[in-house]
């Protein structure tokens, strides 16, 4: 048909840059993008990172995966992981070529925006008995009352045992939630502005009314949920002081539209990427180059902490694989590249005025590389070079994998960061890339099952490549 074409045609498409859906270039994405996602709700049960990892444990163990032993010759084809005190997870398969070449990398972090409670979380208060939070990274607090709360974490008891709290999801499980003003009497609070609604310490969760049946108790519905939540899991008040516990929305992921086009589902920033790159990693078979795929922690608080991307236990891991072959560390770092796997913010037209339409990520268009990120005058930012850009689009090209260029929004607006720069400080060439979402860090996340099967795809495409780094 090419004969038809006019001139002007064939060298607008030789020359002009040809956006489009990645539906219309690949119907039979449809098809292959549902298979995947049902994986991916099942993944979206995990809404902590602590549980993410734990559902990473098992499944790479149904796929002969073995714990890391320092010391250890891995041969090509081996598959290991490592768990760091239960919140990250690294996991690798062992290339071809010797770890002085380096590794193919990719990191998402598997906490998400939440309720975490404060140290001294039970009081009572007119009848009723709460739980008292500290939210965990950027939210609309006003999002977050009048929806179905579970609550979910860890507690260490004075005996030094430990107790996993889960509950308020399952359909014979109680629900929890955060009452708001009735709108009859919310004169004031309507001509507030949206970060005072709601403020911090009304973040309180309703947990119980019903008092204990004895006259000489001081705090009776305190006492009647205390005694309640002692029965279930055997911890008293001061338990509470180890404990970590937080509420997160109780919804289950579902298939949003008439078409099933998308996800909505509470966490995806970043358990979308964080299953993408899981399941690369685990259909990589015969690498080139040893794949290193990890959950990270603490992002959406800046990544601190020993289980957050600051921590050394990235780099001790690497330099614990490095000893195995009798090289230094940084020579493994250098040769590496890395895909920092985050969410991008897709364009909604209903808060378009935000976007550089020219320069911003649609839903359904791909998995949205961000050459940079941070805000205004490119501050706080990995800028990945020219060549890491040209090194894994090539990747891309050469594998069929689609993609879109995504800044977050209009430059002087706001902005953002992900743990591309903590890997980089390493001294590894890292680049971002994500699933673009709508209405990103509210209680309910939603994105398109196309963009999340190309995210993968892309992971796997740098994983299998075997395309040397030369830069
Ligand atoms: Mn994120
Ligand atoms: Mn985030």
């Amino acid at each position: 048909m090419d004969e038809e074409k006019t001139k002007g045609q064939r060298l607008e498409e030789e020359l002009l840059r040809n956006p489009g859906t990645l539906i219309e270039k690949d119907p039979s994405l449809k098809e292959k993008a549902s298979a995947f996602c049902e994986g991916y709700k099942k993944f979206l049960s995990c809404k902590t990172e602590r549980e993410a990892v734990s559902f990473a444990v098992s499944l790479l163990g149904e796929h002969g995966y073995t714990e890391f032993a320092r010391g250890k010759v891995y041969r090509p084809g081996d598959k290991f992981y490592m768990v760091n005190r239960g919140k990250n997870i690294l996991m690798c398969t062992k290339g071809k070529k010797p770890l002085a070449d380096g590794m193919r990398v990719s990191v998402a972090h598997a906490d998400s925006p939440r309720l975490d409670f404060k140290p001294h979380p039970l009081f009572e208060d007119s009848g009723m008995a709460y739980f008292k939070t500290h939210y965990y990274g950027g939210i609309k607090k006003y999002q977050w009352t009048t929806v179905p709360l579970s609550i979910r974490g860890v507690v260490i008891r004075k005996d030094g045992t430990s107790v996993e709290i889960k509950i308020g999801e399952e359909e014979d499980e109680p629900s929890f939630c955060i009452t708001d003003l009735l709108i009859h009497l919310a004169q004031d609070q309507m001509s507030k502005t949206a970060s005072k609604v709601i403020d911090g310490e009304q973040l309180n969760i309703l947990i119980g009314s019903w008092p204990y049946d004895d006259e000489k108790v001081k705090s009776k519905i305190k006492l009647a949920v205390m005694s309640l939540i002692n029965a279930k899991y055997g911890i008293a008040e001061d338990d509470f002081e180890s404990a970590e516990l937080c509420a997160v929305p109780a919804f289950k992921a579902r298939d949003m539209g008439f078409d099933r086009s998308m996800i909505a589902g509470y966490g995806q920033d970043d358990s979308s990427c964080a299953y993408a790159e899981l399941m690369a990693e685990i259909d990589t078979k015969d690498p080139e180059y040893t794949t290193l795929t990890i959950f990270a922690d603490k992002e959406e608080t800046g990544s601190d902490g020993v289980t957050g991307m600051r921590s050394y236990f990235f780099r001790d891991f690497v330099e614990d694989l490095a000893q195995s072959e009798g090289i230094e560390v940084r020579h493994v770092l250098r040769n590496s590249v890395c895909l920092s796997a985050d969410v991008g913010s897709a364009f909604d037209p209903a808060f378009g005025e935000v976007y550089d339409t020219k320069n911003c990520a649609y839903i359904n268009c791909g998995p949205i590389i961000s050459k940079y990120d941070g805000s205004r005058g490119k501050y706080s930012t990995n800028d990945a070079s020219a060549e890491m850009m040209g090194y894994v689009l090539g990747i891309f090209r050469e594998s069929g994998v689609s993609w879109q260029m995504g800044e977050l929004g209009k430059i002087d607006i706001g902005g953002g960061g992900t743990i591309a720069s903590e890997i980089s400080v390493h001294n590894i060439d890292t680049v971002d890339i994500g699933v673009p979402v709508l209405s990103m860090h509210a209680p309910v996340e939603v994105i398109s099952k196309a963009d999340l099967y190309m995210l993968y795809k892309a992971v796997y495409a740098v994983y299998n490549s075997r395309k040397p780094k030369t830069f």
